[in-house]
């Protein structure tokens, strides 16, 4: 589905009658594809900042990923003296400052008032000389001692100030999120490759996010992100469908072996896509009862396993609830939750599901939200958010995590069937100001089936370019 305004938002003549009309164009996102190679971070210019402890050993985790390292005025040189920095000396007469491409800065341990208007200080400084499609990241803690009430104050305090500063920055196209580790090393360890898809453009569209580091699953050999789909199996449902599509081929680019499932009347399409990326066709209609025990067959029978589940096949059948009938209502629960609940449930209990696996469904920003029209599906988007919670502590100790991936308005063949003037509203509520792609979907349910994104589990990442709905 095309987006006029953007399409042509990069037309200077546009762009001037739209500054007259003092209107802003939705910024060109610059976006990263799979393949995600060795280092996410190659050459991408960051500034550090803040006074946690954990500045040093992330940031040397940055360089690792191919990041070149720059210090704020005035911090500390030995938090990071180990490791190769550029320390800048002023934030407005240096060249460097407006090449920057992502700025981490520590707010953990952060106990005093004088510590967050240092934060606010930095920002202030920092984002003056700021260029656009730059990632933001600030890490805070999660208090062990939760009789620490001033902490735990400041710690939302920083959500309150970042979740402002996305709103500021997105216009340009930039992101802030916030990382809340629990104290210690493996919540560090594990904190550290979310913050690095988060400093990269894999994460183009998800601004405005807090994400709660969990140490629930078992920990992985090591958190990696290229190569760590190599070998598995991966069930995507809808898989011929707008982000079914792109999360299909993300994920056969990672060396995935992809079992591709759609409805049975659709099957030569299917078919093809499975061809194209050496996959398995799967035509199955799903909401029948008998759709967990089918399924675990055909697995059982074709691959033998399967790694990743990818629970994307969804419907919208609108009705205000006055006009709903029974039969929209049926439906909308059968394929958007109940189905999905069963399938995950059995194939976990009969071990086809394997250990280190991940379960991924697509909840939406409705199920956050609620949203006029669509009791029926916002009730269940909203119940695999509670569903995955639940499962994910099932499984924690064979190392299996669960997520829900919460679109905002996508451009697919769903939103297609919008009307006009309400799907330039959908676009436009977001802090991005349009409409995600299927691939920023897919990067991030890739993201969320590495190992390197092991530290997300039993919660909802909004990809949704920071739309008001449910954020
Ligand atoms: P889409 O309509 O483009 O694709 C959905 C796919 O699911 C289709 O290929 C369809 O044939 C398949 N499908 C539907 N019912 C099925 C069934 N009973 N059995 C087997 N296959 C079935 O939709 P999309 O925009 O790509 O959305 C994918 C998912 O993301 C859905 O769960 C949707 O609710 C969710 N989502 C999308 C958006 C958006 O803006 N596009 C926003 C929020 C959530």
């Amino acid at each position: 589905m095309k987006d006029s305004l953007l399409d042509i938002s990069n037309s200077r003549l546009f762009q001037a009658l739209l500054k007259k009309a003092g209107v802003n164009p939705p910024p060109v996102l610059s976006r990263s594809k799979s393949p995600w190679g060795e280092q996410l971070l190659r050459d991408r210019n960051i500034l550090i900042g803040g006074e946690g402890e954990h500045l040093g050993p992330l940031s040397k985790t940055f360089v690792k990923a191919g990041a070149n390292i720059f210090t704020a005025p005035g911090l500390n040189d030995s938090t990071v003296s180990a490791m190769p920095h550029t320390a800048l000396s002023s934030f407005e007469n240096s060249e460097k400052m407006n090449t920057m491409k992502g700025i981490f800065y520590d707010a953990s341990g952060m106990d005093s008032y004088a510590q967050l208007k240092e934060l606010y200080g930095f920002f202030h400084q920092a984002l003056l000389n700021l260029k656009g499609n730059a990632r933001v990241v600030i890490l805070t803690s999660i208090p062990q001692d939760q009789s620490h009430v001033l902490k735990q104050t400041l710690s939302q305090a920083v959500i309150g100030f970042a979740k402002s500063m996305a709103k500021e920055l997105g216009p340009k196209g930039s992101t802030v999120q916030i990382i809340q580790s629990p104290e210690g090393k493996e919540g560090l360890d594990r904190s550290s490759p979310i913050a690095q898809f988060f400093l990269s453009d894999f994460s183009a569209f998800i601004t405005g996010q807090v994400i709660c580091t969990s140490t629930l699953a078992k920990a992985p050999e090591n958190y990696n992100f290229a190569g760590s789909l190599a070998g598995k199996v991966v069930l995507v449902t809808g898989a011929i469908g707008g982000i079914g599509q792109g999360t299909v081929m993300a994920m056969a680019a990672e060396g995935a072996h992809v079992l591709c499932l759609d409805h049975e009347s659709n099957k030569e399409k299917l078919e093809a896509l499975a061809k194209e990326v050496d996959g398995t066709a799967i035509p199955l209609s799903l909401g029948q009862d008998d759709n967990p025990t089918k399924l675990a067959k055909i697995i059982k029978d074709s691959v033998g396993h399967v790694d990743i589940l990818v629970h994307n096949a969804g419907i919208t059948r609108d009705k205000t609830l006055k006009r709903m009938s029974e039969k929209l209502w049926d439906q909308v629960i059968s394929v958007n939750l109940k189905s999905i609940v069963e399938i995950t449930e059995h194939l976990a209990e009969t071990g086809l599901l394997r250990d280190n696996g991940r379960v991924i469904c697509l909840s939406s920003i409705s199920g956050l939200a609620g949203n006029f029209g669509q009791s029926n599906y916002s009730s269940a988007k909203a119940g695999l958010i509670a569903f995955v919670n639940g499962f994910s502590k099932t499984v924690a100790d064979k190392g299996i995590t669960a997520n829900c991936v919460a679109p905002g308005f996508i451009e697919t063949p769903m939103t297609a069937k919008i009307p006009f003037m309400t799907r330039q509203f959908g676009r436009r509520l977001a802090t991005l100001s349009q409409g995600g792609l299927p691939i920023d979907i897919a990067n991030a349910i890739t993201f969320l089936s590495s190992s390197a994104g092991q530290g997300v589990n039993g919660t909802v990442l909004r990809v949704c370019g920071g739309h008001l709905m449910g954020a």
